[in-house]
């Protein structure tokens, strides 16, 4: 396989918080392990950017203090963004990112910052912060991570979570939901980073990229022992 592979990266100074770049690290590194070039092109505040050859778009958790300081610049590429999920574009994004995806995050201060509205939720912050190591049953097997978020997110009727917390928390303390899935958007509060220890899940993303690319049907497999063998590590670590 060839030809390059463009992941656009949002806001990677501002929203990078518990190694979530590393998403965009293993992204790179199964690519080029099969052959693909590939081109990580950073979205900042204020700067325009030129979505129309992008294949995979990332983003991370971040602070509410780094979410008020993007807020406003992803609404403005909101339009842009919900149009490019719509036509089928893999993305990923994660805790903070996650919630602006949706309607709207409505701070533990009471600050509230509207979302895109790719997904059909809603976040609003807890005095009580989730935090540990979370487990999670979904569509690419089993998932593992870390979570700390104040943030309680109630999916509305309509929206596909991506699975069910089997450790942890997830979406808030109640549901037993974690994250949210519309086509091949995918929304998350596994920190860790959630791609070196989910091979599964960066493979999907990757062959949706490379599949709407190139016409590439199959990915040559990887040898991930060592990432099943983190993972299963990781789901015996205490809450
Ligand atoms: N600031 C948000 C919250 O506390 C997101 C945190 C994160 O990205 N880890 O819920």
């Amino acid at each position: 396989m060839s030809g390059t592979v463009v992941i656009a990266h949002l806001y990677p100074w501002d929203m990078n918080i518990y190694g979530d770049v590393g998403n965009v690290i293993t992204l790179r590194r199964r690519l080029e392990w099969r052959g693909f070039d590939v081109d990580v092109r950073a979205v900042d505040v204020g700067v325009p950017f030129d979505f129309s050859d992008v294949d995979i778009i990332f983003g991370g958790g971040g602070q509410d203090s780094g979410q008020r300081v993007i807020g406003e610049d992803l609404l403005a590429r909101g339009d842009e963004l919900c149009a490019l999920a719509a036509a089928g574009t893999p993305m990923l994004v994660v805790c903070g990112t996650y919630q602006l995806f949706g309607r709207s995050f409505t701070t533990v201060d009471g600050l509230e910052m509207p979302g895109i509205g790719i997904f059909d939720l809603q976040t609003v912050g807890s005095d009580v912060r989730t935090i540990g190591n979370i487990v999670v049953e979904s569509p690419f097997g089993r998932l593992v991570g870390f979570e700390n978020h104040s943030g309680q997110t109630i999916l509305g009727p309509g929206q596909e979570p991506l699975g069910s917390v089997t450790a942890g928390y997830g979406n808030n303390r109640e549901s037993r939901r974690e994250g949210a899935r519309t086509g091949d958007v995918i929304g998350t509060y596994l920190h860790g980073p959630v791609l070196p220890k989910n091979p599964r899940l960066a493979d999907h993303l990757i062959l949706a990229a490379v599949g709407r690319k190139f016409g590439t049907t199959e990915l040559e497999p990887i040898a991930d022992g060592l990432e099943r063998r983190a993972a299963d590590v990781a789901a015996l670590r205490p809450r």
